[in-house]
């Protein structure tokens, strides 16, 4: 038995074989005097072996997850992407060879993806470094046919990339271990969606770990146990299968209302980025969508989204959710999510700075662009528009002249749009918080953006993990904020509901419903979990 430990990421337990595999990083010397049309045609046959595999790959995983197939379809089109090419082919006709000349783009690409100043983005270099390898890999003449594990098994990898993790049946996967990686990476996120443990960054005490063994795994504490004995296998076991109790009851609360001892319904919504979630809003038991973060579509795009790209998103998401209630926040860009096409000044203090709806206002071709893609959209489900960071009664005055404006416009070109769509803001600064009652005159609904909330009124960075200790959303001031928040919303006969992170904190739950709260967003993986503390709230 070994014993090591590295970060918990997603708090469940595991205790299975493990399967390992290999990450092997290969690596191209840079050597010149090829013949550029011999190298040409060699990197062609082996991008369009590549583009078979993925081919493969592709219509293999739509049989079991049609979003986790997508992942393929993007690594065709980075293979094909022009700058892609571009690059490789620029490298060939400088006489270097043509695997050089895919090694050495993939690590520029690489690079520059990491060094973006946006999570999201930096995700993207995994996804280069995948399709880098597959090329390299045919280029050696390696086939890629380690022989699939049967069963259940814990995933033990350097680092995990998407091809690598979509290969298998999630319904096989126990958990993961990686070398590196951290608490917000794409492998830690999808152990959360799926609700099994990982432990990341066990860096070179990976190397103690060998190809095959018993492991023992907790994603709260970060131990990572190889070939247990029978002592903690046993508390092991009596762990999973207290867990195993845990997830079956919460089935039973997926697909309940989340009616709370005193009677009154709390809508449980979801906080969603992309299409790609839309199977998990389904699957998790939600009432709609709480917060959907339109700027994942500015982020993942090289150039401003046009309108009917847009439209096309929403109106999926829309007519998906079947007239579930889906909130889409403008833009909120600017401050941690940077866009280069926006080309922003550099600020000293970008979350005091040029940000969301303050852009949408200097620059209404921008907001312009996607409340028409927005209120278009509004014909196909039970849409709401939110606008964030607002501080001041004009800007919403200023977004609802646009919105009117802009129905005149639909009508008069014959579109169809909801003319009764709902309109409303996030409260998420301490100025919005305190005219909240004058705010609530002039809106369907609030949402409380408690991540904001919090930062701005503690006066705490909330991606500075130097002051993460003080980052406290049961802070006196924050309960007092979303209490008066509450009651003003109340008076206008307005909704209101929390779509930061501290919605699913369970021991705020009673509170807010104390307070009259009447929606909680959160991430799809907690919708069953708050709506037992909801069900079985002291204070409702
Ligand atoms: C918030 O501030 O609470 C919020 C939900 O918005 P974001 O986290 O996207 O800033
Ligand atoms: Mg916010």
């Amino acid at each position: 038995m070994k014993i090591i430990n590295g970060i918990g990421a997603s708090d469940y337990v595991a205790l299975e074989k493990m399967y390992f595999i290999e990450t092997v990083d290969y690596e191209v010397l840079p050597k010149e005097g090829f013949d550029p049309k011999v190298e040409l045609d060699h990197f062609k046959s082996v991008q369009k072996q590549a583009l078979d595999e993925l081919e493969i790959l592709y219509q293999q995983t739509l049989k079991k997850n049609k979003t986790s197939a997508e992942i393929f379809k993007v690594h065709q089109m980075m293979l094909e992407d022009y700058d892609y090419v571009e690059s490789v082919e620029a490298l060939i006709l400088k006489t270097y060879s043509a695997s050089y000349a895919v090694y050495e783009t993939g690590k520029k690409l690489k690079a520059f993806f990491e060094s973006l100043d946006n999570e999201i983005l930096n995700e993207r270099a995994f996804d280069v470094v995948d399709v880098s390898r597959r090329m390299l890999r045919i280029f050696k003449g390696i086939k890629d046919n380690k022989e699939l594990p049967k069963g259940k098994f814990i995933l033990v990898s350097e680092d995990l990339y998407p091809s690598d993790i979509v290969k298998f049946e999630y319904s096989q996967i126990a958990g993961f271990v990686t070398k590196y990686g951290s608490r917000n990476g794409h492998a830690a996120i999808l152990a959360r969606t799926l609700n099994i443990p990982i432990v990341v960054n066990l860096g070179d005490k990976f190397e103690l770990l060998p190809e095959e063994g018993i492991l023992a795994i907790n994603g709260l504490t970060g131990e990572v146990i190889l070939n247990p004995n029978n002592y903690v296998t046993d508390i092991y076991k009596e762990k999973l299968k207290e867990q195993e109790e845990q997830v079956k009851m919460l089935l039973k609360y997926k697909d309940l209302k989340a009616i709370s001892p005193k009677g009154k319904h709390i809508e449980v919504a979801v906080n969603i980025g992309s299409l790609n979630d839309l199977e998990l809003v389904k699957k998790s038991g939600a009432d709609g969508v709480g917060l959907f973060r339109s700027e994942f579509i500015y982020l993942e795009s090289k150039k401003y989204p046009t309108e009917e790209e847009q439209f096309l998103i929403y109106k999926e998401v829309l007519s998906k959710l079947e007239g579930k209630k889906v909130i889409i926040r403008t833009l909120d860009i600017g401050a941690d999510k940077k866009v280069d096409y926006f080309n922003l000044p550099k600020e000293d203090n970008p979350a005091l700075g040029f940000r969301a709806v303050r852009i949408c206002l200097k620059r209404p071709e921008i907001f312009k662009a996607q409340l028409r893609a927005l209120i278009r959209a509004s014909a196909y489900g039970k849409l709401a528009i939110m606008v964030p960071m607002i501080t001041d009664l004009c800007q919403v005055l200023e977004s609802k002249k646009m919105i009117k404006e802009i129905m005149e416009e639909l009508k008069k070109e014959n579109i169809p749009y909801d003319e009764n769509l709902f309109f409303g803001i996030m409260i998420e600064t301490p100025a919005a918080a305190i005219i909240s009652d004058v705010l609530a005159k002039h809106v369907d609904f609030f949402s409380i953006g408690t991540n904001d909330l919090t930062q701005y009124t503690i006066a705490v960075d909330r991606t500075n993990a130097e002051v993460e200790e003080l980052f406290d959303y049961s802070h006196e001031a924050i309960k007092r904020l979303v209490k008066l928040i509450a009651d003003n919303a109340h008076k206008e006969n307005i909704w209101v509901g929390i779509c930061g992170e501290s919605a699913s904190e369970l021991s705020l739950i009673d509170y807010y419903l104390e307070v009259g709260i009447d929606e909680l967003s959160v991430s799809p993986g907690k919708v069953s979990k708050v709506k037992k503390a909801i069900i079985e709230s002291k204070n409702g």
